[in-house]
């Protein structure tokens, strides 16, 4: 697959460490919700490094959003959350990935599936793809979204969860905070445990399309506990991110 050259037409702050960038390609051919692309920086000395970003958008459109957040130490995503600016050129390719997607039932088919979506912090990228993809559709499949982040302040896409959740009855969001909960939140931060899994997402006796993603720790360890709650392997879709 060639490179391209996306063109960054807007950024948006979403965390205090991260935040979303909009890019334009006008050869993009279009992406289903939960694909990702390879983004390649060139240093002046000729380094090069990769990485790989989910698309928050999907549908044929040339705009492309991304949304990023930095470690500290880290080559690339520092250079998108603290430097790129609109107007900035970058080097991508894609769309990549043809497991980890969700689409809209046809009109008229079977049953919609509901789907389960279990995000750790950046992993909400994919899975805001999917949820967006389904507002704009005539899909009648119920999602539910459990999303682990480690304070109120770390919460992607905040604004517009809430609305989403508020227009559709489709829709039901649960937060888990690692850290620190807003105030007077019912249970203290901590990991997502058993009984959050079972009050919060889809029982295995709904057969949920599952999809986890965030850094691999995370995700092995949701995975692991939803095939042992009984949810089929092969229903359970999972994207690591990387990191411990
Ligand atoms: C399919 C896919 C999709 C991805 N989508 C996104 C996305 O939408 N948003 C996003 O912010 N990131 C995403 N990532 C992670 C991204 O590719 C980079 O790994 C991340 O931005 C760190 O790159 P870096 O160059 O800044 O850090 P590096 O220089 O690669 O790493 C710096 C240090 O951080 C550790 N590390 C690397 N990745 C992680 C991680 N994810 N969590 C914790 N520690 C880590 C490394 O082991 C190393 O010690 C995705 C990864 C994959 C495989």
């Amino acid at each position: 697959m060639d490179w391209e050259v996306g063109t960054v037409i807007e950024t948006s702050t979403q965390t205090p460490t991260a935040r979303s960038l909009t890019l334009d390609v006008p050869s993009w051919p279009g992406n289903i919700a939960g694909q990702h692309i390879d983004l390649r920086l060139t240093a002046e000395d000729g380094y090069t490094a990769v990485r790989s970003y989910s698309l928050a958008s999907s549908g044929p459109d040339s705009r492309l959003e991304l949304a990023v957040d930095k470690l500290p130490t880290g080559e690339v995503s520092p250079y998108l959350v603290d430097v790129a600016l609109p107007g900035d050129q970058l080097e991508l390719r894609g769309p990549l990935g043809g497991w980890f997607v969700w689409r809209p039932e046809e009109p008229g088919s079977v049953q919609p599936v509901a789907v389960q979506l279990i995000a750790g912090g950046s992993g909400i990228v994919p899975l805001m793809a999917m949820i967006r993809s389904h507002a704009v559709s005539a899909s009648l499949a119920p999602f539910r979204l459990l999303y682990s982040v480690r304070t109120p302040d770390d919460v992607f896409y905040a604004e517009e969860l809430a609305r989403l959740e508020k227009e559709s009855d489709l829709l039901a969001v649960t937060y888990v905070y690692t850290r620190r909960t807003p105030p007077g939140w019912p249970v203290p931060a901590g990991r997502i445990t058993d009984s959050a899994l079972e009050s919060a997402a889809f029982p295995a006796t709904d057969a949920p399309a599952v999809f986890v993603c965030g850094p691999t720790g995370f995700v092995e360890n949701l995975a692991t506990r939803l095939v042992a709650l009984g949810h089929d392997p092969a229903d359970v879709k999972t994207e690591r991110f990387g990191g411990a």
